[in-house]
This record gives C-alpha cells, sequence and structure tokens, in this order.
C-alpha cells in the first residue's frame, strides 16, 4: 500500500472539492473589497451573507450573530478575552475545565497574569466535567463558563446541555469551544442555551484560516481587532471572501451529510476499535464509550512510547497523532490524559486516530496489522515489558 492513510482529521482535513470549486470564483473574478459601495462589489457582499446565513442556520443563529474569525484559536481568544474585559466590574473569576484546548488554557493562564482568577475543573475517567463540581465552583463574581463542547483528543462530549443550563440560572455567560463538534454532532445554540461558540472551517473540510464565533444578542463584548467597521464594528479586517464563501460551502455539505456520515464512520471506528482491543494486550481506549465523537479512536498501549509508534506509523504512510508530546517538544504527556487520570508512563503510550468518510474496512485492516506488530516490536525493546513478563512469570 504506497498511498497515505490519514487518519489525523481532528488535526485537520482535506478540503473538499465542491468547496475549492466555491472558492475559486472570489479570487479572480469577484474579487472586489464587499465594504465598497460600487456594483462590482455586490456579488461579493451577496456570497459573504449567503455564506453568513447558512452558518447562523446549521446552530440555529441569527445572521447577525455570526462573527468571521481567522479560525478557532481566534474565536477561543476573542470569546474569552472580551468577556473578561467587557464584564470585569461584575466579577473576575471564570471557570473552565482541565481538558479545554490550549486556546482556551493559555487565554485564561493569561488572564491570570492580569487579574483574574480561573477555576479549572477537573474530569472523570472518561473526561467529562462533573456538574456538581461546576454548581460549586460559580461564586457571585463568576462572570464566564468556558467549556468544550467535544474533546479533540479522546473525542469526549461534554454534557453540554446542562452546563448550558447550570450557566444561565446563574446569569453566567457560557462559551463553548465547538470546534471539533460543530459538523459532526448536532449543535442548537438555544436548546444548549450557549451564549458564544467557536468554529474552524479546516476541521470540516474547509480551509483554513476561517472560522466563525457566534456572540448570543445582547452579550456585551468587545471589539477584538480594532481598525475598519467590518463585522459590525466588532472585528476589523477585509473579509477573507475566498474563505467565509468556502466555510459556507463546507458547512452546507457538512449539515447535509451529517447522519449518514457519522454512521459510517462510527462503524468503521467501532471496527478498529474492537479488533485492537482483541489483538493488542494491555491497551485500553481513552475517552468516553457512548458520548463520543463518532469518528474518534484514542488507545494507550502499555510499555511503548507513543511517539516511537507514530514514527515507525508513518514508515508505513499511517498518520496518526500521539497525546504524548506537545508541539513545542516538550515531553510531558498530554494534559487531557493526565486529567482522566492516566498515570505518566501509559499517557505517553497514546495514539489518537481519527477518521474521514473516505476511510476504507482495507486501511482499518492494514492499520491494525501494522499497529500490532509495531506495538510487539516497540514491547520486545522495552525493559519495562521485560521486568513485567519476568514478574509475570515468577506468579
Ligand atoms: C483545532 C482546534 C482549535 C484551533 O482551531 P484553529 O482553527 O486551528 O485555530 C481549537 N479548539 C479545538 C477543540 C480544536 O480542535
Amino acid at each position: 500500500m504506497d498511498k497515505v492513510i490519514y487518519l489525523d482529521n481532528a488535526a485537520t482535513t482535506k478540503t473538499r472539492p465542491e468547496v475549492v470549486e466555491a472558492m475559486l470564483p472570489y479570487f479572480t473574478e469577484y474579487y472586489g473589497n464587499p465594504s465598497s459601495v460600487y456594483e462590482f462589489s455586490t456579488p461579493v457582499k451577496k456570497a459573504v451573507a449567503q455564506a453568513r446565513e447558512i452558518l447562523a442556520a446549521s446552530i440555529g443563529a441569527k445572521p447577525n450573530e455570526i462573527y468571521f474569525t481567522a479560525g478557532g484559536s481566534e474565536g477561543d481568544n476573542w470569546a474569552i478575552k472580551a468577556t473578561a474585559d467587557a464584564y470585569q466590574n461584575k466579577g473576575k473569576h471564570i471557570i473552565t475545565s482541565r481538558v479545554e484546548h490550549h486556546a482556551v488554557l493559555h487565554t485564561c493562564q493569561y488572564l491570570e497574569q492580569h487579574g483574574f482568577e480561573v477555576t479549572y475543573l477537573d474530569v472523570d475517567e472518561h473526561g467529562v466535567v462533573k456538574l456538581e463540581d461546576l454548581k460549586a465552583a460559580i461564586r457571585p463574581d463568576t462572570i464566564l463558563i468556558t467549556i468544550m463542547f467535544a474533546n479533540n483528543e479522546i473525542g469526549t462530549i461534554q454534557p453540554v446541555k446542562e452546563i448550558g443550563q447550570i450557566a444561565r440560572e446563574h446569569g453566567i455567560l457560557f462559551h463553548t469551544d465547538a470546534v471539533q463538534a460543530y459538523g459532526h454532532v448536532p449543535v442548537n445554540v438555544d436548546e444548549y442555551c450557549i451564549d458564544m461558540l467557536s468554529t474552524s472551517g479546516h476541521k470540516i473540510n474547509g480551509p483554513k484560516g476561517i472560522g466563525f464565533l457566534y456572540i448570543r444578542t445582547g452579550v456585551k463584548i468587545r471589539s477584538f481587532v480594532h481598525g475598519g467597521a467590518q463585522e459590525r464594528k466588532r472585528r476589523a479586517g477585509t473579509e477573507n471572501v475566498p474563505g467565509i464563501v468556502g466555510y459556507g460551502e463546507a458547512a452546507k455539505l457538512a449539515m447535509a451529510t451529517m447522519e449518514e456520515r457519522a454512521a459510517k464512520e462510527s462503524s468503521l471506528r467501532d471496527y478498529l476499535m474492537e479488533r485492537i482491543m482483541k489483538e493488542v494486550p494491555y491497551t485500553r481506549i481513552n475517552g468516553d464509550c457512548k458520548m463520543r465523537l463518532p469518528n474518534n479512536a484514542n488507545f494507550a498501549f502499555q510499555f511503548i512510547e507513543g511517539e516511537s509508534l507514530l514514527i515507525m506509523l508513518d514508515g508505513k504512510g499511517i498518520c496518526g497523532s500521539s497525546g504524548s508530546a506537545c508541539t513545542s517538544g516538550s515531553l510531558d504527556p498530554s494534559h487531557v490524559l493526565l486529567a482522566i487520570g492516566l498515570p505518566h508512563e501509559i499517557a505517553h503510550g497514546s495514539l489518537r486516530l481519527t477518521l474521514s468518510e473516505e476511510n476504507t474496512r482495507e486501511e482499518m485492516d492494514y492499520v491494525v496489522e501494522n499497529i500490532k506488530a509495531i506495538v510487539q516490536r516497540l514491547r520486545d525493546m522495552s525493559p519495562l515489558y521485560e521486568d513485567f513478563v519476568k514478574n509475570q512469570a515468577k506468579q
């Protein structure tokens, strides 16, 4: 098999050909600035408005509640920093969880250096926030609860509806990072009492560098990028028109195909997990089994380094990801795996595989065979495994 088997769709996805096709005219033909008054820009304005309508409808929002951003990281930064700024007279306390994406965690840490207090909620062994802990953490000066919809490493989906209700009852704003959930599971801002929600185009087969932040009407939120009057004076800068058009198209396709895609991906994913669990001993599955993104599988293989496994899988044309080291090259295991209680040595042996609808059963078979062989080879070189086998023989 000399083609690449791409199983890292939580990192980014392939831009669909329909999306690229929808975008192209907005580079070459309809390149006018949507803020200009002449007629040449009219189709450009219309295309931006149409994408905004599609995206708004996809989460049950109004078009004027959608603010285009450069992706998920910007949406998270904006929601959290601008809420802190606008509501600091009410209080300086923020609640989040230990398993958030770094775009949320590092923003919260930044605010801690600027006089805000942050509570990082623990999660259970499946990665789920405990509602009792959330209620107990709420204080009179709490201004924001920011908890992700679904986790990017272990795929666990949070009880978002309940979290939203608790926030609403206490008059606290609720932001959710829905980058991994959007386009994969149904998301509705009214049903879930969500005040702010961030998404990203490249996680749903759209282009990179485009996303949106939903901000509920009435939420007092400051401009994030100062300059021109774009995005109702809240986010300056000439609109990324091709990106916006592409994102609209990607969202339209994602919404239309969600159910069948989820069914296909989860059945392949379940097949992969079943085979791995049956055929590779001393392995565990990370994340919740039921409340889980349809395309996410996350394993921890005892006695091995996830990084070595990844490199050897790469040698076989298989793209996966490991939670064991972050992009900075640090050797600390993933904060998410530590938060669900994995000991360091087990967290180090983790592997995340995230599927797309293009994957096949033959690919899963190829992946399982390679994982089996590589894990065994790595274990055969591991002194920890050798000790373990010796001790077992003694018993
Ligand atoms: C990918 C991701 C982000 C960052 O989105 P970008 O568009 O790459 O900035 C934020 N949160 C989660 C949960 C993600 O998976």
